[in-house]
């Protein structure tokens, strides 16, 4: 579970201070599959980095099971990220040079837990059986996220964030990738929290987090 305390974020533009929000709160169960949804420039992203790990709130406080993670050393707490979370991204962000098969490979390697069974468990719910010996420049767009899911996921982490991860597919492969995170969530007892501006996708959501006026909205 996931529980964020009081939050704000600001950013320095110049002599501007920009205040995206200010002293929000909300609890994230493991069953969850959010979306934070708002227009673009509302704080999605930045909340999204934030709930992740990725960016320390001008004040207030994030937990994961408990732990204080902007209180850990950033080794540690890119210890924690790495175990116990995945990200997906809008563009997917794969390593070119390296096959499909060694890219899901990859966090595993990171972290030092070989789990060739979970590997092998990946590839077979993302459909990936075709591609393994391919590299990323010659897959489509639902293809490409389809193996930065399974890398996401080769760590057996207890929550997936992603970033806009339909933002660049069309409306098939949206279809696709949305279908799939939402049978992660149910069958694997992934946490979703998934950033989007489409209207498309919030079907999908058990709660949604919405920015409106600057205030967050959670159901
Ligand atoms: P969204 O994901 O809803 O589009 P973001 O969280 O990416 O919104 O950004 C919200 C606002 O915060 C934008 O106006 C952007 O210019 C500003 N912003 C985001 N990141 C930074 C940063 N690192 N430094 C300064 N301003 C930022």
């Amino acid at each position: 579970m996931i529980k964020v305390e009081n939050i704000t974020c600001k950013y320095k533009n110049g002599t501007n201070i920009q205040t995206l929000f200010e002293q929000e709160s909300f609890e994230i169960n493991q069953k969850d599959f959010i979306i934070i949804s708002g227009p673009s420039g509302s704080g999605k992203s930045s909340l999204l980095k934030i709930v992740s790990g990725m960016l320390k709130p001008n004040e207030g406080k994030v937990y994961w099971q408990d732990k204080d993670i902007y209180s850990l050393t950033n080794q540690n707490l890119s210890k924690v990220r790495l175990e116990e979370s995945g990200f997906i991204y809008q563009d997917f962000m794969l390593i070119d040079e390296l096959t499909v098969l060694d890219n899901i490979k990859l966090v595993q390697h990171l972290s030092k837990k070989i789990n060739n069974e979970l590997i092998e468990e990946l590839i077979k719910k993302l459909s990936l059986e075709k591609l393994l010996t391919k590299y990323p420049p010659v897959l489509s767009g639902g293809e490409k996220q389809r193996v930065a899911i399974a890398r996401a996921l080769a760590n057996n982490p207890k929550v997936l964030f992603c970033d806009e991860p339909t933002g660049a597919l069309d409306f098939v492969a949206t279809k696709e990738i949305m279908d799939l995170l939402q049978k992660i969530n149910q069958e694997n007892n992934v946490t979703i929290i998934l950033v989007t501006h489409e209207q498309e996708n919030l079907k999908y959501a058990t709660r949604i987090i919405k920015f409106d006026n600057g205030k967050l909205k959670c159901d």
